[in-house]
């Protein structure tokens, strides 16, 4: 379906065109019409789907196209991290670039001037206002967030904003809007607790489903079967193997993300780290380096993981094995986003098995397991007997796999 159709403001469309997008995506097909028509939407789509786009055309079209009243937020997209805040605002800022519309991004760790701004442009009225649940609920607190126009909510990735425990914190923001308003709840995954907020927060909405809980079919999927110890030496040697232009390298723990990126910078590999122990501006200097290419190994936690759009990586490490498949499909994901092809590997160590052939069962198939170089020593046998994992994965574990295969 061409942009064409949607009945979309001349000037959005310039941005669309600018941004490069011709076709739209199913979620945006699907979205995009019922957003316009100003039903409720909840939608099971994950990142990479084209979500974003599928809130914001509509919204800017919406407002750049119905008289509204100046001195109030309009719009309140709300998103569970910074990184996606920014992200979202600047996906924004590409596709409004022809029209007249405000907006601010709101979100914590910025410094005093930061703050200022945020008040200004919230007590003034912004036409979209993207916000970290937190960090919204401390400016309502303080009373000078106008509110009484507001026409549409967006709550975005909306099961992460639950896992991170922010359901009282929207609850309080949504006690603050205006009841007529046009809401659109956007989760990854609907387990029970996102169908219940969505009775509480949405009226007779309409339903799209668009969640694949299955990895990109452009993703080459590799397991490395290890013992703990082996770990660093792999990453090591499968970072000086071949010259990565981009690597991502997920750890569970911060502590992990630490010392990794140590022993790499030892090893002279030019790798630096991103977590939650960093203030933004670190982290931010840290992401911008690596999207430009400037540093071609980035070690982070799952702070990453969902919703960040950073694009062409070429090899995702999980150095870890994600808690679930919805991570570990969230976590590879980040590879072989639009055209390009990417590769995954996970390091499967033996307290890490039962975690892993859990996600194989979830995402339905049994990753191939590929050997590691004989001088990094011998490695445990893959146990796939106890909790039934499926039948024709057994037959594969035990391919022989040549050592040219194995690594690349
Ligand atoms: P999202 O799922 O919103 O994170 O989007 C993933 C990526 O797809 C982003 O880089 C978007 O800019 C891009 N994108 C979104 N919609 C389209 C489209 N219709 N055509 C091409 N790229 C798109």
């Amino acid at each position: 379906m061409k942009f064409t159709e949607f009945g979309f403001d001349p000037r959005l469309m310039e941005g669309i065109d600018a941004s490069g997008y011709e076709d739209a995506t199913p979620v945006q097909e699907q979205v995009i019409p019922l957003v316009m028509q100003g039903k409720d939407v909840i939608a099971s789509a994950q990142t990479g789907t084209g979500k974003t786009a599928a809130f914001l055309l509509p919204l800017i079209h919406k407002i750049i196209s119905t008289p509204h009243e100046d001195h109030t937020n309009n719009a309140l997209v709300v998103v569970p991290t910074r990184e996606l805040a920014i992200q979202i605002a600047q996906n924004l800022e590409g596709l409004s670039y022809f029209t007249s519309v405000s907006s601010i991004a709101v979100y914590g760790g910025g410094d005093g001037n930061a703050f200022v701004q945020e008040k200004k442009a919230l007590s003034q009225g912004a036409d979209l206002v993207i916000c970290t649940p937190g960090k919204m609920m401390s400016h309502i607190k303080m009373g000078y967030v106008k509110l009484s126009g507001l026409k549409y909510l967006v709550l975005d990735e909306a099961d992460r904003m639950l896992d991170m425990g922010f359901y009282d914190d929207i609850m309080f923001i949504i006690k603050h809007l205006p009841p007529k308003r046009q809401n659109l709840l956007f989760s990854a995954t609907m387990p029970p607790k996102i169908r219940e907020l969505a009775r509480k927060i949405l009226h007779q909405p309409a339903e799209v489903n668009i969640a694949i809980s299955k990895p990109n079919e452009r993703i080459r999927q590799e397991a490395f079967v290890v013992y703990d110890t082996q770990k660093i030496p792999l990453v090591k040697y499968l970072l000086q193997k071949k010259e990565f232009k981009s690597v991502l390298i997920f750890c569970s723990s911060k502590l992990s993300v630490k010392q990794l990126t140590r022993d790499l910078k030892r090893a002279r590999l030019n790798a630096d780290e991103i977590h939650s122990d960093l203030d933004q501006e670190k982290r931010e200097e840290v992401l911008m380096r690596f999207r430009s290419r400037r540093l071609p190994i980035l070690v982070a936690t799952d702070i990453l993981s969902r919703g960040i759009d950073i694009d062409n990586i070429e090899l995702v490490i999980n150095y870890d094995v994600p808690h679930d498949g919805e991570d570990y499909v969230h976590r590879i994901g980040r590879t072989a986003r639009a055209e390009a092809d990417g590769t995954a590997y996970t390091f499967v160590s033996q307290r890490e098995q039962r975690k892993f052939q859990a996600i194989e069962r979830l995402i339905g198939n049994v990753v191939p397991k590929a050997t590691i170089p004989p001088e990094l020593g011998e490695t445990p046998s893959y146990n796939t007997a106890p909790s039934g994992g499926n039948r024709s994965g057994k037959r594969r574990f035990n391919k022989p796999r040549s050592n040219r295969n194995k690594t690349r």
